[in-house]
């Protein structure tokens, strides 16, 4: 699996004149909030998005990030780690405490802690730096897809409902709150019932792209989704498929 990785630089404009647009789809232009302190990659954001033809609102540091994001609510949220102040992870927390909206965490290291703690925060994704911008554009188109609403329905397997309307999964009577990629996880599980799913049929349908290989953001998801629909003593209805993948099916008596 190949995964292109351009160093960010001004010159890799002309690049982007070569992808495809993908953004007919929406009815109205997304509005994308780039929080961002480096000029350079700001400049280069804005630059290239508007090229593609999202609205970009652009913020130097946490505390301007979150007051444009009042003022103008954006689609999606374009989140660098490092950043002066109020940093990314707190951000994310502020972010999300406040709305649903896609948020891609952009990380300079290859840290695990930092991964895993914007997806606590409330990430929906992150990239690392350097990262090619086409990649940046297939998760971006991903993100906004999936906040896409669409005619509300309640998946039903077992005793677990997933409502398409609320985005909410509900147990035993209890209610329970997804992140996106949560979401799209247990969508794609319902939707598949009692089928083993692979790895990558699973990073296909929610990551919609190429993901680096070794990356154990399946098992991160699949860990939060038990939490959420095991509540305290259920029983388990996602399974490992060791080797393979991952199943939803009814626990074994
Ligand atoms: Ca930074």
């Amino acid at each position: 699996m190949l995964v292109r990785t351009i160093i960010v630089e001004e010159k890799q404009t002309k690049v982007i004149s070569q992808l495809a647009c993908a953004t007919e789809e929406f009815d109205m232009t997304p509005r994308i909030l780039v929080v961002e302190d480096e000029e350079r990659i700001r400049q280069f954001l804005k630059r290239g998005l508007t090229y593609e033809n999202y609205l970009v609102d652009t913020a130097v540091d946490g505390k301007d990030g979150l007051e444009i994001a009042r003022d103008n609510p954006p689609d999606l949220v374009l989140l660098d780690i490092m950043l002066p102040g109020i940093d990314g992870i707190e951000v994310c927390r502020r972010l999300r405490a406040a709305s649903d909206v896609p948020i891609l965490m952009l990380t300079a290291k290859e840290s695990i802690e930092d991964r895993v703690a914007g997806l606590d925060a409330g990430a929906d994704d992150y990239l690392v730096k350097p990262f090619s911008f086409d990649e940046l554009l297939a998760r971006v188109r991903a993100l906004l897809r999936r906040a896409q609403p669409s005619q509300p329905q309640v998946y039903r397997f077992s005793d677990l409902e997933l409502d398409t309307g609320t985005r909410q999964g509900r147990r035993e009577g209890q209610t329970f709150d997804l992140t996106a990629k949560e979401y799209e996880l247990l969508e794609l599980f319902m939707r598949n019932p009692r089928q083993v799913l692979t790895r990558d049929v699973i990073f296909d349908r929610v990551w919609g792209y190429d993901f680096g290989g070794e990356s154990n953001i399946i098992e991160v998801y699949v860990r939060y989704l038990r939490q959420k629909t095991e509540m305290e003593d259920l029983a388990r209805l996602i399974h490992t498929v060791r080797g393979v993948g991952y199943v939803l099916r009814e626990a074994e008596a």
